[in-house]
């Protein structure tokens, strides 16, 4: 194999700009690295939050616990936080610890291959090769939207979208408009855009749980407490975060508490839903927490409105300008808005990235299931470190926890080779396979696997790869320090 003469060296290469490449670009800075470079296909910072400019996309984690432990921001204008405040305080972020300078922006990862003669990752992208010692995979779980394989798709000659990919020209008001879907993003996209369109029919395939949002404004003497009492918000993100972990004992461990939720969800219900024959088509038929819990204090308004139609009989078959349920009616549309989802155990992304054995991401992960080791760490890719990767991720609590512990496991594993003259880092398989064995045993009794649901939470295996089983400071207690001695080194 021979390295492109004109490829760009560096010493640590990451794909992505969203919390987690921005934070990793932060950390090194700061832990004293400046020879990285950041590739973001986007002409921002921000990701997930970059991405989604739907109508109504908003964070469900709490402002005050949803930001860098390193940079709190008294200055949240409301109990949850929008899209647009989310990815203003990103910008912020960036440009107050001076890392735009190290991105690449309009740069498309195209590939990744490690080089074993020359112990390098070679980077393949729009804007040219690079070279990297070490490679961070920051590319997003939330990001490479899932369309539907439904009949007749491709003949629709109306607008449609995905959510995360919202056409901002294209004009829904007055029209009729179907939502196929009823996940987090649909559930505030239908509120929103439902007092403007003539007419909506939402498609559901599974009734989600949905719980209230406690949303309120901060007022003006909050946030300037916030800001000038030193260690209130600190408190006050502690306390939030105390309070989520308790969501794990339902979850993770005792599903049977959920039970609890559900009777606030069913109350929920009875008093926004009147219709009784709606009440129904809208209770859900698994365990709270299965899928993603639900919060919102709009979609059953929403969903009685007049303009508004539940089409729960699963959809058949698209036509050129409307949908056919599997009921056999058909209703008559201008425009689609696809909430279905995203590739996340599947996604595309792994196809991209060749290990030391010649074999992809989504190869290994075929033939082995998706297995990570903390989730940061792969077997047969050295070198490499994917953040929110395997089992990483949380269902009820702030992802930038975990960010914030991969990244310090990832900056010291970088420096502890550099200590002791290391050039490279790979997962020995015992160390692997154990971890995997223990995370496969404490999801056993989770609510995910026993729930009675189908989720994205799940491989095609039916096998839970992406969530943690545990308490979150337990993901970090961990990670705290780079354990050099479960990889192989040369
Ligand atoms: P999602 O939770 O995966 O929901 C996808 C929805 O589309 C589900 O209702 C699914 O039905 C339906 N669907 C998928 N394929 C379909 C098909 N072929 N025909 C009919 N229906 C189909 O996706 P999402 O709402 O975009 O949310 C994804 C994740 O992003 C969330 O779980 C959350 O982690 C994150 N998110 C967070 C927020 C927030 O913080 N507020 C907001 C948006 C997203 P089934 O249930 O039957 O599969």
């Amino acid at each position: 194999m021979t390295t492109d003469p004109t490829a760009v060296h560096k010493r640590v290469l990451i794909v992505g700009s969203g919390f987690s490449g921005l934070g990793a670009a932060i950390a090194l800075t700061r832990a004293g690295y400046s020879d990285f470079v950041v590739l973001e296909r986007g002409s921002d910072v921000g990701g997930t939050w970059r991405d989604n400019t739907y109508p109504g996309a908003a964070c469900d984690v709490p402002s005050h616990l949803y930001s860098y432990s390193f940079a709190l921001n008294p200055r949240w204008s409301h109990s949850f936080s929008s899209q647009a405040e989310i990815h203003r305080y990103m910008r912020d972020v960036a440009d107050r610890y001076q890392v735009r300078e190290k991105m690449v922006f309009n740069c498309e990862f195209t590939g990744a291959r490690w080089n074993g003669a020359q112990a390098h990752w070679e980077v393949r992208t729009s804007a040219g090769n690079f070279t990297a010692d070490f490679f961070i995979s920051a590319a997003g779980v939330l990001c490479e939207p899932r369309l539907p394989d439904i009949k007749g798709i491709q003949t629709f000659e109306g607008q449609i979208f995905h959510s995360a990919r919202w056409d901002h020209g294209a004009e829904l008001a007055g029209k009729r408009v179907a939502v196929i879907g009823t996940g987090a993003s649909a559930v505030q996209i239908v509120p929103s855009i439902a007092p403007s369109v003539a007419h909506m029919d939402v498609y559901q395939r599974t009734a989600p749980w949905v719980l209230p949002r406690l949303m309120r404004p901060y007022s003006r003497p909050e946030r300037l407490a916030c800001e000038h009492i030193p260690g209130l918000q600190r408190l006050w993100r502690g306390a939030i975060y105390a309070n989520r972990e308790l969501f794990v004992l339902g979850q993770a461990k005792y599903p049977r508490m959920q039970v609890l939720f559900e009777l606030i969800a069913k109350a929920k219900m009875r008093l926004e839903v009147r219709d009784p024959q709606l009440r129904r088509a809208l209770t859900p038929r698994y365990r709270l927490g299965c899928k993603r819990m639900l919060i919102s204090n709009d979609y059953y308004p929403a969903l009685g409105r007049d303009n508004v139609d539940l089409v729960a009989d699963g959809i058949k078959e698209i036509r050129e300008r409307s949908i056919v349920a599997e009921d056999g009616a058909e209703r008559a549309v201008d425009a689609i808005v696809l909430c279905t989802g995203f590739h996340v155990a599947d996604s595309p992304a792994f196809d991209k990235v060749t290990g030391r054995d010649g074999r992809t991401m989504s190869e290994a992960a075929d033939v082995e299931g998706y297995i990570g080791y903390k989730g940061t760490s792969l077997a047969t890719f050295p070198n490499l470190f994917t953040m929110l990767g395997a089992n990483s991720g949380l269902n009820y609590t702030s992802l930038i926890y975990i960010i914030e512990s991969q990244i310090a496991y990832v900056v010291d594993a970088i420096a502890t080779m550099d200590r002791k003259g290391l050039r490279t880092c790979e997962v020995r398989p015992e160390a692997l396979f154990e971890y995997n064995r223990a995370v496969q045993r404490k999801l056993a009794p989770s609510v995910w696997t026993t729930g009675g649901c189908d989720s994205w939470f799940l491989d095609k295996h039916g096998r839970n790869s992406t969530l943690w089983p545990d308490f979150s400071f337990r993901f970090r207690r961990q990670l705290r320090k780079f354990d050099l001695d479960a990889y192989e080194t040369t």
